[in-house]
């Protein structure tokens, strides 16, 4: 069985510009290329999880992410396919979730396809849908300050045995 990481993208891997429409505006948080080279040469997969409600909203469309996600991948620099796959959850939060986090649907369904090993996989990111989504899929769940939250943020949330790390490269460094 393999092992699995699953990525919130915005606040996590790049900085979060909020309904980022412009790949020119990409800008990697510092630290993430060597912890994601760290993740899969221990054997992780990569799956990026991305909840995109700007789409929902009309405020930009699934080919502006998708233009993001590919600068995203070429400043990365690192060997393709670097995520074995890829959900873009477009829904509005006023809108019926399908993919949304917290809903755990994605790495529910990709645990099963992939046969992975959830007590080795973890759900990555920088908001409470994030960590909601890894507990309600019961994988790990690792908080991240590079986002919506420093660590006396995270703290006032009082999400219990949910780890915070300044940012994904020290939670990456974790990883055996
Ligand atoms: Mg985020």
């Amino acid at each position: 069985m393999s092992k699995g990481l699953f990525l919130d993208r915005d606040g996590t891997l790049i900085l979060d510009k909020h309904y980022l429409a412009d790949p020119a505006g990409v800008e990697l948080i510092p630290g993430v290329v060597d912890g994601l080279r760290r993740a899969r040469s221990l054997g992780y997969k990569l799956f990026l999880f991305t909840n995109q409600s700007g789409i929902g909203r009309g405020l930009h469309t699934l080919d502006d992410v998708l233009r993001v996600n590919a600068r995203m991948e070429e400043l990365l620099g690192l060997p393709h396919p670097l995520f074995t796959d890829i959900c873009i959850a477009p829904e509005s939060s006023d809108q019926p979730p399908v993919y949304r986090k917290p809903s755990p649907r994605f790495i529910v369904e990709t645990i099963a396809r992939h046969s992975l090993d959830l007590t080795q996989c973890w759900m990555v990111g920088d908001r409470e849908g994030d960590i909601q989504a890894g507990l309600n899929a019961k994988i790990g769940a690792a908080a991240v300050c590079t986002g919506k939250y420093d660590a006396a943020g995270w703290a006032t949330l009082a999400l219990p045995g949910v780890p915070v790390f300044p940012s994904f490269s020290e939670f990456a460094a974790t990883l055996r």
